[in-house]
């Protein structure tokens, strides 16, 4: 047994934890069960299209992320970087001024374009509630109670609040964690307009970070096993064993960076973990469908990014803008909703029509299609959610991943939080004891 740290997930999780240890000079050796890296967040290819399995936003205040991009040489320009925007054609246009805090937010809700004196008294009603309870709210408290509390007007709350709370944390308001989504909104648009800028990707989800890490590996003695499935994680007296690794080595330090769905079984294999086990087993979790609608060259939307109310989709992208085909866009359908009965023609059909609607004209026929439902795309983020930590009661077997406890939803950035986090716990662990005077 050598200080080789085994890490089973080549997602963001797993990969920032590998990022991390490997430029610490320590050896790691990470096993994935697909061909594809990534995870929650990969390529999809399909009739020579690349898209990602979910269109993916992230916002300025997302730093860690963004220094492990960093780190592994990823330019900024990988990414469109929008001011805090919500449009939606004909109905409303929200934008963030570029000016400092809170200046960005104010001059941009008084040009804001939709909205009357009541819905800007509102929103500044809410921003100083939150400030003046500096952030800290009841962790029972839901979103939906938090909005009513404040008085939001109807408007508001459909056209602004819902939609960035699904956006956000992928939970609708009523059963959504006020505390989570005021953590957000403190660290985004409370915070500065850098911090409050929408960052979307202009590459596929496995070149952003995944291939990145895995060449950042390559180089500082890291080994990548993908199509390797770790089906059992088995302790001994000095260390663990893992079934389905084909060089059967020790290792002391392991790091479980699956999704909790994948992490629940692994950890019972352990035969001393059953308590947590059925923590991770028991976080209910949400949907998220994306419809990728090709539409030729000629169809524009009015920005890359639109937020749509009046069908089963709530936000479109502009995938031509955002460094893809032109003509290709991405339509978001987050959480429960009727759309779940639809066939996936007929949610297509639906999409596309809606499309229509909200742009108030007749688009082209799709000559290209793809729906892809992630069933258990994040975990719901519930008022007084108890989100395990990375430690677990085996003696060097870390957790990481997005659902871990994290000021922030389940997202990149908590699952790269979370990774890292798992690193530096093993890096503490590893350090040698105090000499003795
Ligand atoms: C459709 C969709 C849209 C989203 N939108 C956003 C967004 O806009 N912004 C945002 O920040 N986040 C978004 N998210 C959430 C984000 O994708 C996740 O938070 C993140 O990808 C989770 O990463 P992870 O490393 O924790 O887990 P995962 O990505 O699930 O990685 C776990 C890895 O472990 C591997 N694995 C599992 N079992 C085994 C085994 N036994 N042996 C070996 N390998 C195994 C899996 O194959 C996988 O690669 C979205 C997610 C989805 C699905």
């Amino acid at each position: 047994m050598d200080d080789t740290v085994a890490i089973i997930g080549a997602g963001y999780a797993g990969l920032a934890c590998a990022v991390e240890l490997a430029s610490r000079g320590i050896p790691v050796t990470v096993f994935e069960h697909s061909h594809v890296l990534g995870g929650r967040a990969r390529v999809v290819m399909k009739d020579g299209w690349r898209v990602d399995n979910g269109q993916h936003i992230l916002i300025g205040a997302y730093t860690e992320l963004a220094r492990l991009l960093r780190m592994t040489g990823v330019s900024p320009k990988v990414f469109e970087r929008l001011p805090f925007t919500l449009h939606s054609p004909g109905r409303l246009h929200l934008q963030a001024a570029r000016l400092p805090a809170p200046l960005h937010l104010a001059v941009g809700l008084l040009r804001a374009s939709g909205l009357d004196w009541a819905d800007r008294r509102a929103m500044f009603r809410l921003m100083a509630h939150l400030k003046k309870i500096r952030f800290r709210l009841d962790p029972g408290q839901s979103v939906a109670h938090l909005l009513a509390q404040t008085e939001q007007t109807g408007r508001l709350v459909r056209w602004v609040w819902e939609p960035l709370c699904i956006a956000a944390l992928n939970t609708p308001p009523t059963q959504a964690s006020a505390q989570v989504f005021a953590n957000v909104l403190r660290d985004s648009v409370a915070a500065g307009a850098a911090a409050s800028e929408l960052l979307i990707p202009r590459t596929d989800l496995s070149e952003l970070f995944p291939v990145q890490a895995a060449r950042y590996l390559a180089v500082r003695r890291g080994k990548m096993r993908t199509g390797t499935r770790i089906d059992a994680i088995c302790p001994q007296p000095d260390g663990m064993k893992l079934e389905g690794d084909p060089a059967g080595r020790m290792y002391r330090h392991v790091v479980l960076a699956c999704a909790p769905y994948h992490a629940a079984p692994l950890l019972r294999t352990t035969g001393s973990c059953e308590r947590l086990a059925r923590q991770v087993d028991e976080l209910p979790h949400e949907p998220i469908t994306t419809v990728y609608l090709a539409l030729g060259a000629q169809v524009h939307l009015p920005h890359p990014m639109i937020a749509l109310f009046d069908g089963p989709a709530q936000w479109a992208f502009d995938r031509g803008q955002l460094g893809s085909e032109p003509g290709l866009f991405a339509c978001v359908i987050s959480t429960h909703g009727p759309h779940e009965a639809l066939s996936r023609e007929d949610l297509e059909i639906e999409v596309h029509q809606q499309l229509e609607r909200e742009l108030g004209r007749r688009l082209p026929p799709p000559h290209w299609t793809r729906t892809i439902t992630e069933k258990r795309a994040t975990i719901a983020c519930r008022p007084g959610l108890m989100r395990p930590g990375p430690r677990t009661p085996v003696n060097g077997l870390w957790l990481a991943g997005d659902y871990l406890e994290s000021p922030y939803p389940a997202t990149l950035e908590s699952a790269v939080r979370s990774g890292t986090a798992a690193a530096s716990g093993i890096r503490n662990s590893m350090a040698p004891p105090p000499a003795i005077p």
